[in-house]
């Protein structure tokens, strides 16, 4: 179920439906066994594969799989990479075969808001490889355009923050508390309204359970 308890199964029917008007592909699946041989299925043999900023992403164990059947994976989230080897990580996701993701928030309307404190992830969802994947759960459906930003500043960043030992009060309280440049995580938020013309394919894989934050 969705984490706002005034939304219903049929609020997720109506969010599929929208995102389907859209142009976005839809695949809902049960459970994460369902998600990871969908996305399996979705990788090309040999490409190469940005992975998002994603908790869902690494819920699923993804990464290791792929690097296992020999994709080359760009995945800032490894241990051990220098800034400097995360930022040229995170500038692969651009020039990828596939970019995996998840997303912060889905409104009923069908739209797909997301926060970013470098951009790879909002940019390689926008105008990067032509075949996207978004993979969430069905916690992050929510009403509205202002419900997702409420979700944004209020579970996915702070728990973001916390994650990343980053100095943000939203670490400590889990509110957010606007805070100032130099530690802020939120820097560009993005509303995927559909599609853009740069994508050739763009697939929502869609988990019938809470996944990630
Ligand atoms: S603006 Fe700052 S305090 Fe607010 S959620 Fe983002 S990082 Fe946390």
């Amino acid at each position: 179920m969705p984490e706002d308890e005034n939304l219903t199964q049929t609020d997720v029917q109506k969010a599929i439906k929208s995102l389907q008007k859209q142009g976005f592909e839809i695949v809902y699946v049960e459970d994460q066994a369902q998600a990871l041989s969908e996305l399996l299925s979705s990788v090309p043999v040999n490409a190469r594969v940005g992975i998002g900023g994603s908790a869902t992403i690494r819920e699923l164990g993804l990464v290791d799989i792929l690097i296992s059947k020999g994709h080359i994976v760009y995945d800032h989230w490894q241990e051990g990479l220098s800034p400097e080897k995360k930022l040229e990580m995170q500038k692969h996701h651009l020039s990828s075969d596939v970019f995996i993701t998840g997303t912060n928030a889905i409104t009923i309307k069908g739209q797909l808001v997301n926060t970013d404190h470098t951009g790879n992830r909002v940019a390689a969802m926008i105008c990067g490889p032509e075949k996207v994947i978004v993979v969430a759960g069905v916690n992050k459906i929510v009403p509205d355009l202002h419900a997702a930003v409420r979700r944004i500043k209020e579970v996915a960043a702070p728990e973001n923050c916390f994650r990343r030992k980053d100095p943000t009060p939203c670490a400590i309280t889990k509110k957010c508390h606007d805070c100032s440049a130099k530690v802020r995580l939120c820097r560009v938020t993005t509303i995927i309204d559909a599609p853009s013309r740069a994508i050739k394919e763009f697939k929502i894989i869609l988990i019938g359970k809470s996944m990630g934050y």
